[in-house]
């Protein structure tokens, strides 16, 4: 945590806040961790081999949050704008080369996470072998729903995941296809980051992305975790 400072040049932007379910209490963003393929279906769709090597991760900014039900501009610079529906974990507690038996203790919690996404982008620095930013790491990238405490929901290893785009059901899949694990993934983050309280990680989609349009409402839903809602708005 840092201290307020008095010199500041212009205020510092305060850390977004994501709400817990049925409390008065908010959730303080630090870092955003995210797996990719990590759904054999949707490795497949990407036109990539399902690999259990290791996972590989790309981050967003914390600034991306934006909350469910927020609608948001058609983002600049991309012609295939897409839906990512994700499993969130939302770490509680710090944890530094932790085991996969011990990784579920660093959890707090659980929340329904869109990682929306310029397919073009992403695509074009993928094949030229470029960092993702351009395509992942975007204003208003990050949805994420409210937040439900594992103590209230369990721990969530299995249960139905799926979008739908003004109705049609475009994403199903469950929870236990994850490709890597949530203790798993934890575990192998923390051999790189020391983790802690605030970090959030999307854990992968699974098959059935696609581009959205202004105008579109999406819902999504995890079993046990929640909903999760956008509708886009008009082109910047
Ligand atoms: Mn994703």
């Amino acid at each position: 945590m840092t201290t307020r400072h008095p010199k500041l040049i212009f205020e510092a932007p305060s850390a977004p806040v994501v709400p817990i379910v049925g409390t008065d209490q908010f959730f303080p963003v630090n870092r955003i961790f995210c797996v990719g393929r990590n759904y054999a279906a949707h490795a497949k769709e990407m036109g990539m081999a399902v690999d259990r090597e290791e996972p590989f991760y790309f981050t967003k900014s914390a600034s991306c949050i934006v909350p469910s039900g927020s609608t948001v501009p058609y983002p600049p610079g991309t012609s295939n704008y897409h839906h990512e529906m994700e499993l969130v974990v939302a770490i509680g507690h710090s944890a530094f080369r932790v085991s996969i038996e011990a990784a579920p203790k660093a959890i707090y919690g659980y929340a329904c996470g869109l990682d929306m996404t310029r397919r073009d982008l992403q695509f074009k620095a993928r094949d030229k072998g470029r960092p993702w930013d351009l395509g992942k790491n975007f204003e208003d990238s990050a949805v994420i729903s409210a937040i439900v405490d594992a103590g209230k929901s369990g721990h969530i290893e299995s249960g139905d995941i799926r979008l739908s785009v003004n109705d049609d059901v475009r994403q199903v899949g469950n929870i236990n296809d994850l490709i890597w694990s949530v203790p798993e993934l934890i575990a192998d983050l923390s051999k790189y980051y020391h983790l802690q309280p605030g970090d959030l990680i999307y854990t992968g989609t699974p098959a059935g992305v696609g581009a959205v349009e202004p105008g579109d409402h999406l819902v999504g839903s995890i079993e046990k975790v929640g909903d999760i809602t956008l509708s886009i708005g008009a082109k910047e």
